[in-house]
């Protein structure tokens, strides 16, 4: 048992708002939290290296922040499209999406470039529905998006608005040719044209993984409420490529979490993150 003595009472800063619904969201940042070094300081990932003591102690941050009283459901991703309903806390692999009903759920995706997603969704009995999801180059390939939309709907969800949280942009990831063609053989057409870029640099092309994640939602009927920037332009956030660029391709860097959660009905006046209309 590790003892709280001595140890770190950190307050994650995060961004917040509020989704259809009951649905609240909270978006991490760097700042505020109990990790030191690269992982400096509010890293949610206990797979990257970090302490788990200080893992342990931003996830309790991000709980408090959520109200989140039945505790964290964590997507530990694994670059898929399978989506999961969930209604106990605990870390979930082999899936990019968690959808609840369970009111005090925080449901958490984790990224350091690729889109992380919130949810909320009202539904004809007046409860809400929330989901969240993790989607890089892949999931746009093997459409993670639609695999959330669809677990929302299919469970009475109307009225879907949501969050494209910190992602990286095209400007700021550039790929070869083979991964370029992937994305537009796979995705609509409004999706390849959203986020593949013919490049300055030969043979490269950008890949705007934000661009391509907010088009597909655009696509399925879903609003986009809020919009955070780009991962590596914005050191409010990890960002591995940016990490990489520095200290190569073995870079360690941490993980922030979009956390959604669903509250007491009238709750969440509060919101200081810019909405896109
Ligand atoms: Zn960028």
């Amino acid at each position: 048992m590790i003892s709280s003595i001595g140890r770190n009472f950190p307050d994650l800063r995060v961004l917040d708002g509020t989704l259809a619904g009951a649905v609240r969201f909270a978006v991490t940042t760097r700042d505020g939290g109990a990790s030191t070094g690269v992982f400096e300081s509010g890293n949610l990932a206990d797979h990257v290296g970090d302490l788990p003591a200080a893992v342990a102690d931003n996830r309790a941050s991000l709980t408090r922040h959520l109200g989140a009283e039945r505790g964290l459901a964590v997507i530990a991703a694994e670059h898929g499209a399978s989506s999961k309903w969930v209604h106990e806390p605990g870390i979930y692999g082999q899936v990019d999406a968690l959808v609840t009903d369970v009111a005090g759920l925080g449901i958490v995706a984790l990224g350091a470039d690729c889109a992380v997603i919130g949810i909320g969704a009202t539904r004809g009995n007046g409860s809400s529905v929330a989901g969240v999801a993790h989607c890089g180059w892949r999931g746009l390939v093997l459409d993670v998006v639609a695999s959330l939309v669809e677990q929302i709907e299919s469970a009475g969800g109307r009225n879907l608005q949501a969050v494209l949280g910190p992602t990286i942009c095209g400007s700021c990831y550039l790929v070869d040719e083979s991964r370029a063609q992937q994305v537009v053989q796979a995705c609509t057409p409004g999706v390849a044209r959203a986020a593949v870029r013919a490049s300055t640099e030969v043979g490269c092309y950008q890949l705007d993984v934000r661009a391509g994640v907010k088009q597909r939602l655009v696509e399925l009927g879903v609003h986009v409420r809020y919009e955070y920037p780009c991962t590596a332009e914005d050191d409010r956030w990890f960002s591995y490529r940016s990490a990489a660029n520095r200290f190569g391709p073995a870079a360690q860097t941490g993980r922030h979490g979009l956390g959604v959660v669903i509250g007491a009905a009238d709750a969440g006046e509060s919101g200081d993150a810019g909405e896109s209309g």
